[in-house]
């Protein structure tokens, strides 16, 4: 029998599990909230759709930047120098969207670099938008569209993705679940005999809690973490930072938002 010290100390750890900021997570509750929302950028922004444009410029720029960084296809200029704007000019073979929404990113900017992209989407009204999508000459397709919460998404693990793409969605998860699933996803990245090529991307708002505390959020049942509790997701997920970089151009009301380009170790 444990004595009354051990019954307190475990007590305390208890309390400590259950008012972990993440615990709150519901997902029933999460897709009550977004089936609500309307299938427009508008409903995927929560009412600053003006920022969406600002957001796809910045991620393309950081493709950019990681394909310089990873790839060993890409020339450098004459100069030794590749321009600001270069983007390396071959098309990446097959990424994909994870909680994509009605597919803001996979429209407005993963059709235009990849030749395939596959969907994860818990609510099946935004995917039907991207069901009914009409191939555009010259752009990639949409691939496979798979109907679930990221918490219950396995990839295959035949090495194919070139990038997987996270944004806005990682809160919805809890610790746990998102170092599974940064896990799952690693196996799924293209792989050659050198290492890996592929990468993952987590693109999330930051909290700005003075204490550095994550924030929970009952509208849409999802938290906000800080900086370093993402850094502690990554590091218990074996993945090494390969470059982050804050989002410039947002307007001061919104939480700052930050991209980090994930590899497995
Ligand atoms: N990434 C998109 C959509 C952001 S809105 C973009 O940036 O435009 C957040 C999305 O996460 C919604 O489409 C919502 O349905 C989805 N979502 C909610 N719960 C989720 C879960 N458990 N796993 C994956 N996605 C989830």
């Amino acid at each position: 029998m444990s004595s009354n010290t051990d019954q307190k100390a475990e007590d305390s750890i208890e309390n400590e599990v259950e008012e972990a900021i993440d615990s709150q997570i519901n997902h029933a509750d999460q897709i009550t909230y977004w089936e609500s929302q309307s299938s427009d950028v508008n409903g995927m922004l929560g009412g600053y759709p003006q920022v969406s444009r600002i957001d796809l410029r910045g991620s393309k720029n950081f493709i950019t930047k990681i394909r310089r960084l990873t790839s060993r296809d890409e020339p450098e200029s004459t100069n030794g120098k590749a321009s600001a704007d270069s983007t390396p000019s071959k098309q990446l073979r097959r990424v994909v969207d994870c909680g994509a929404g009605i597919g803001r990113i996979t429209t407005g900017l993963l059709l235009n670099v990849a030749d395939t992209v596959d969907i994860v989407e818990p609510v099946k009204k935004f995917t039907d938008v991207l069901r009914d999508l009409e191939p555009t000459a010259g752009q990639g397709k949409v691939g496979g569209i798979f109907v679930c919460g990221l918490e219950n998404w396995s990839p295959a693990e035949d090495k194919s993705y070139d990038i997987v793409w996270i944004q806005w969605c990682l809160g919805h998860l809890n610790d746990q679940q998102a170092v599974d699933l940064l896990v799952r996803a690693g196996k799924s990245l293209r792989r050659n005999d050198s290492g890996y090529e592929g990468w993952i991307l987590v693109k999330e708002n930051l909290s700005t809690d003075v204490n550095g505390e994550d924030l929970f959020d009952e509208l849409d049942s999802s938290v906000t973490r800080s900086d370093q509790k993402f850094k502690d997701i990554f590091e218990r997920a074996n993945m090494k930072v390969l470059k982050m970089e804050l989002q410039s151009g947002f307007p001061k009301d919104l939480y700052p938002v930050k991209m980090y380009a994930l590899t497995p170790r």
